[in-house]
């Protein structure tokens, strides 16, 4: 009997392995050669991707990168290629993971984002500028009293950028809840950017407060994207693909919606709604704990909603680490107070008295400032005693 279950976990565990390599990008960063002067950066096991275009004019970098490893490794990559300086960082989303390699290259760089991005920036909170200056302690000096749009150029539906003999053009397709998402596309190489539509394989995050956009506005994207027929797609996250891709993700969106609808005919209750949706057809993609949350977020898109707002509270904390999990991204404190409080940090946490998050351990005493959230608590500031 003993034997008989040890079999079904070992064949139970290959087909776990099989399914998930299917969309998982390898152990090891790699930098490819896509065309002439044109590199793909493919973050480790589904890290964010940057893009590369090396010209006689300077290098333009496409994202920058999962954290601070990942961008130095970016740039040492860049160098290996070429002497070239990076002159221009282009963004195509606005969250840490793409954004937050930004200050090693700029200023002198210049970082490209379309106008929504710029609208937020520019309200950025004082302990977020702060780390965007602290993030690479070598940049110290070049970035004392910089702002993330001091060196920034802007743009609202469409802009072409020609160095050194390539072309790039900048696509925005404009919907309500699009927070600033752009394809970058390089016509003469029949390669694209597209950043978080162009997924292959993977359940994209879409939330119920549209900070990752809506399926809707997906839809849009992908409608503006295909008729480019690209050769090669850079997703924001996982293996490369091509324009078949951006077609598959068109239809699973349709099915999602659709699902969402049939269930809401039904008269089914969000929170009935949440347990029972599935993407079965789509088994084998990455990320089906996105699910849940893209159901939620559907229902509300479907009914017309706006995003759902969730107030943030600002609170204090000190204590004792007593659990860190990935890397420092998940810490379990015990406060002086004797509760027990989750904090998650993110790149954009300002972390002080240790290099960065991956340096946590259990026991050491720390004071936060945390952003209060249903699910986990944000940490804002961490400062580390030594
Ligand atoms: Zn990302």
């Amino acid at each position: 009997m003993k034997r008989y279950s040890l079999f079904f976990v070992v064949v139970a565990a290959v087909l776990i392995c099989a399914a998930r390599a299917y969309a998982i990008t390898p152990e090891k960063s790699e930098f490819k050669k896509l065309a002439d002067d044109v590199y793909a950066y493919i973050g480790k096991v589904n890290d964010a991707n940057a893009m590369v275009i090396v010209t006689s004019q300077g290098v333009v970098l496409i994202d920058t990168g999962n954290n601070q490893p990942e961008t130095r490794n970016i740039l040492k990559n860049i160098q290996a290629v070429t002497k070239q300086p990076v002159r221009y960082v282009i963004i195509t989303q606005n969250h840490g993971d793409h954004v937050g390699g930004t200050p090693l290259f700029s200023p002198p760089a210049t970082v490209i984002v379309h106008e929504r991005v710029a609208k937020d920036w520019s309200g950025m909170k004082p302990y977020k500028v702060n780390t965007w200056r602290k993030r690479f302690p070598e940049r110290t000096e070049a970035l004392k009293d910089f702002h993330p749009l001091d060196a920034a150029m802007t743009f609202t539906d469409r802009m072409t950028l020609r160095l050194g003999g390539k072309i790039l053009e900048l696509i925005y397709i404009d919907d309500t809840y699009n927070p600033g998402d752009i394809a970058v596309w390089l016509p003469q190489d029949g390669v694209m950017h597209a950043g978080f539509v162009g997924y292959r394989e993977r359940h994209p995050d879409i939330r119920p407060d549209y900070s990752h956009g809506t399926t809707w506005g997906m839809l849009k994207q992908l409608e503006a994207l295909i008729p480019l027929k690209p050769k090669v797609v850079v997703p924001a996250h996982g293996p490369l693909g091509d324009v078949k891709d951006l077609q598959a993700m068109v239809d699973y969106l349709l099915i999602a919606r659709q699902r969402v609808r049939a269930m809401m005919d039904k008269g089914m209750s969000l929170e009935a709604m949440r347990k029972e949706f599935h993407m079965n057809e789509y088994k084998e993609w990455d990320r089906t704990a996105h699910l849940p949350v893209m159901g939620a977020a559907i229902y509300r898109e479907l009914r017309g909603e706006g995003p759902e707002i969730t107030p943030v509270v600002e609170k204090k904390v000190s204590g004792k680490i007593t659990q860190v999990r990935e890397e420092g991204r998940y810490l379990t404190i015990v406060t002086d107070s004797g509760q027990t409080l989750a904090l998650r940090t993110a790149g954009n946490s300002d972390i002080e008295g240790i290099p960065d998050r991956s340096h946590f351990k259990v026991g050491m005493k720390l004071t936060a400032t945390y952003e209060e959230q249903k699910e986990w608590n944000e940490a804002l500031e961490v400062k580390v005693e030594k």
